[in-house]
């Protein structure tokens, strides 16, 4: 069964795309009214506005959210983009896929998320600590390493993790490594964690690969998005054996049959700050990069790519969602139509989250475990709960999105369910 889009719903808005996902699996698991009211919106959302500093000696002002979705299973988990498209609608989107992303890999944390609104690329270093120091001031009354741990999203990187971890810490007058996840290994970041989702991303395609009966020798594979998950995926996808033909960034894409080797790339744009102009290769846009043939397409970017007007013409055996809601509903619908088995984001990119959770543990430990320790550990969780997911879709005979939320929208409520209702 493909997702249900007879009733309207808004193919761009991500807060509505959200809920009406969750509708779907609360609608089949004859879930109860005050759950399924519960469920459907954000628990906790703080929108805070505050000053900074800029190098010319203006002030800005900027507007910031930090949302908490559900903390039924454990702490508040989710990362912080900053981006001029960043909206209210996006972060609560992000914060509910969260909860379902912990649920759907079964580690103990709840679902959040947090924005800024802010051209980071148009900022200095400078202008970024004072924006990040002062954006963690106004959401600390809701993060904490028990309460809510953020971690980088789109924009923001493992030093802008330090400079929350350092805020927070200079807040209450000691270190508190696990209150952000993705930090610098030199201050308590966990060995694997920069890989972890596009690491996570591989092993939920060799198990699609495996289930489909397919040798990841014989694939080759396009990648939309060339960041920590796009990056990483098509690396490591090449060290496998796929051949990688089309990679792209915000400024276009790059192809070539023969293949490309993403590790040059990353070079490459080190350098010239774009994978456009890669040598070897011919110029694409990203929207003819997803039309491409190829066997695996990576959408590593950003939400709502692959729409109703281009989803007839995706060529993929595998559309595996690296970046947070790359589908609309309506396509959705047709890639299944199509046959394309399409692994859900809050499957094929939990290896970040699942390696955070691997942070934020060995921090509360102060006992840390080798790359290869972590590496094990995630190909076991993001394993399993592709087998969990799939096993569901034999099941109930529904698609894997459906699946996944099948599973974690039932742990959610079993959690929600067996603690009662307060007061
Ligand atoms: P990033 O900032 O490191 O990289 C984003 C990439 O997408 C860049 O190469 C950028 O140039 C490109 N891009 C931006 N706009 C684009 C456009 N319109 N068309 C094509 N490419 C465009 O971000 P990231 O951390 O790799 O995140 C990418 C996606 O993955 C986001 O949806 C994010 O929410 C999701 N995600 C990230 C993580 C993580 O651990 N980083 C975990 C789970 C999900």
């Amino acid at each position: 069964m493909a997702l249900d889009t007879s009733i309207a719903v808004s193919q761009e808005n991500p807060f509505e795309i959200a809920q009406h996902q969750f509708d779907i699996a609360a609608d089949m698991l004859n879930l109860q009214q005050d759950l399924r009211d519960t469920l459907r919106s954000c628990m906790r959302e703080l929108i805070v506005s505050f000053p900074v500093g800029m190098d010319d000696g203006s002030v800005r002002v900027l507007r910031g959210y930090r949302i908490q979705h559900n903390i039924a299973r454990g702490p508040a988990k989710g990362g912080i983009r900053y981006s001029p498209n960043v909206s209210l609608d996006e972060v609560r989107a992000l914060s509910m896929w969260m909860t379902w992303k912990c649920a759907v890999v079964n580690i103990p944390f709840g679902g959040a998320k947090g924005g800024v609104i802010c051209d980071p690329k148009s900022m200095s270093i400078g202008e970024l600590e004072r924006l990040t120091r002062r954006y963690t001031t106004e959401i600390s009354i809701l993060i904490g390493p028990e309460k809510d741990i953020p971690a980088p999203d789109m924009n923001t990187s493992p030093q802008v993790m330090a400079w929350i971890m350092d805020t927070y810490s200079m807040h209450v007058g000691y270190s508190v490594p696990a209150v952000v996840t993705g930090k610098p290994l030199s201050i308590g970041g966990s060995e694997g964690r920069t890989e972890a989702t596009g690491r996570g991303c591989l092993f939920t395609i060799r198990q699609a690969l495996k289930h489909l009966g397919l040798q990841i020798q014989k694939c080759t594979a396009a990648v939309q998005g060339f960041g920590n998950v796009g990056a990483t995926a098509a690396s490591l996808l090449h060290l496998d054996g796929c051949k990688v033909v089309a990679l792209s960034d915000s400024r276009g894409g790059i192809y070539n049959p023969a293949g490309i080797d993403p590790r040059q790339v990353v070079r490459f744009k080190a350098e010239t700050g774009s994978v456009v102009g890669f040598p070897g290769t011919k110029p694409v846009s990203n929207a003819e990069l997803l039309e491409l043939p190829c066997d695996i397409l990576v959408p590593a970017a950003m939400e709502s790519q692959i729409t109703s007007v281009n989803a007839g013409r995706i060529k993929a055996k595998i559309v595996a969602e690296g970046a947070n809601g790359p589908v609309t509903p309506d396509a959705d619908r047709k890639l299944i139509e199509k046959g394309i088995f399409v692994i859900p984001d809050i499957l094929a990119n939990a290896g970040g989250v699942t390696v955070s959770y691997f942070e934020w543990v060995q921090d509360l430990q102060s006992f840390f475990w080798s790359e290869e320790e972590i590496n094990a550990r995630l190909e076991r969780i993001i394993n399993r709960a592709f087998q969990d997911t799939l096993a569901m879709s034999t099941s109930r005979s529904v698609d894997m999105r459906t699946a996944a939320y099948l599973l974690a929208v039932s742990r959610v409520a079993e959690a929600t369910r067996v603690r009662g209702r307060y007061p």
